[in-house]
């Protein structure tokens, strides 16, 4: 393996895949097909240096095959990131199965993916993503025991959101002491966007903690669910963005950081659980800097989920779980440190920690 693990972006046309494994450094794809199910799959397995690759099992209508290589590609190197800088034994890796979950989801064409998976002895494990659920995990596990996030029934780890949630409030807490010199959150002002699992949990934290908590989600029935149990500010959609804040917390969707809500933002910290919220890395996580505004890079602090299935392959203990998410207020206060002595923006940071760690461990098996 070379020093990074990314050489470049990597295209986003050409069929020559081969050579966008090698621009991402992944180290395997596997392509499954079942004509008598209906399975396309694509199995992207990134970096196992720490440990199996894990990552969920997405399933989308993707527009081209080429969508899917790419969309693959990128979720499984999140992963080996997001594992490493989470402190867990775990590579990066992720699956795409391409269809309409609606018309092509069966029982046999799950079983069938489930033994593609099997057959490779444990390098991936698999998790639920996107149009998958733990039911579906059941059924791939009648093929293989390399899945997580089976219900609590079956010995699984069951709903990630509050260990999710436990990891993002942590995050926070270690963004305010950097910016406000003190990790209270109390009176502090927290735009939460997107009030669903972990939103919901999130709340529960910095109600307690007595933050001032201004909510927004597209769901009538999840703001009144809220509006109902805490003491809250219900936002309009026009001013999520540009209300008076300390703190903004993206909880519902990606690439709400960008050039127009920048523009806008008048908070101190930004620290949420949805991913890739950064719409474009290089430019919005230079502009958050410039803003003055302090990101604590979304994948360290939700990396809550993933620590939570971690310990379902070690026999599910809730317990450890939240004890181990409770130490991303450590990591992320880590990364301002690399960023501030590095001078380079919070997001590099994170994946600076995690190259670090994987190279390190990289050399340690080496030597061994
Ligand atoms: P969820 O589906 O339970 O909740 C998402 C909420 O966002 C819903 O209430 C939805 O109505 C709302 N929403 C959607 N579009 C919106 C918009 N434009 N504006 C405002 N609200 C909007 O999902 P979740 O499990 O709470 O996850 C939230 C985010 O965190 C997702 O991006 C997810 O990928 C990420 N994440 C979740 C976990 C986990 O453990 N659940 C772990 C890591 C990352």
């Amino acid at each position: 393996m070379s020093n990074t693990l990314v050489n470049e972006k990597a295209p986003q046309t050409g069929t020559n895949v081969l050579n966008q494994m090698s621009l991402f450094n992944h180290e395997q794809l596997v392509f499954c097909n079942d004509n008598n199910v209906g399975l396309k799959a694509i199995i992207g397995i990134h970096n196992t240096v720490l440990g199996p690759a894990l990552g969920g099992t997405r399933m989308w209508n993707y527009a081209s095959e080429q969508d899917a290589l790419v969309d693959v590609l990128r979720l499984s190197r999140g992963m080996t990131y997001k594992s490493a800088v989470a402190g867990i034994n775990l590579g990066g890796g992720k699956a795409v199965i391409i269809g309409d979950p609606k018309k092509i989801k069966t029982e046999a064409l799950l079983r069938s993916f489930g033994k593609f998976i099997d057959n490779l002895g444990g390098k991936y494990i698999t998790a639920e993503d996107v149009s998958m659920n733990s039911r579906d995990m059941e059924i791939i596990h009648m093929e293989t025991d390399y899945v997580t996030g089976l219900p609590e029934s079956m010995g699984g780890s069951g709903d990630p959101s509050p260990v999710t949630a436990m990891g993002v409030w942590m995050g926070m807490k270690a963004s305010a002491k950097k910016v406000f010199g003190n990790e209270s959150l109390t009176g502090k002002k927290v735009i939460v966007q997107g009030l669903g699992n972990v939103g919901r949990h999130l709340i529960e934290y910095l109600d307690k903690e007595k933050a001032e908590l201004l909510v927004f989600d597209i769901d009538e029935e999840k703001i009144k669910a809220v509006a109902n149990q805490y003491k809250v500010k219900v936002l309009s959609a026009q001013e999520l963005y540009s209300v008076d804040a300390d703190i903004y917390a993206p909880c519902a969707l990606g690439a709400t950081v960008n050039s127009q809500t920048l523009e806008q933002l008048k908070v101190k910290i930004i620290c949420g659980s949805a991913n890739n919220q950064l719409a474009d890395e290089e430019i919005h996580g230079k502009m958050v800097e410039e803003k003055g505004i302090l990101y604590a890079p979304d994948f360290v602090v939700n990396a809550g989920g993933i620590i939570n299935v971690y310990y379902e392959l070690e026999g599910y203990n809730r317990e450890r779980a939240l004890a181990h998410a409770e130490r991303i207020y450590d990591t992320t206060t880590k990364i301002f440190e690399i960023a501030e002595k590095e001078k380079i923006p919070t997001y590099l940071a994170a994946n600076k920690l995690a190259e670090d760690r994987i190279n390190a461990i990289a050399k340690l098996n080496a030597r061994l």
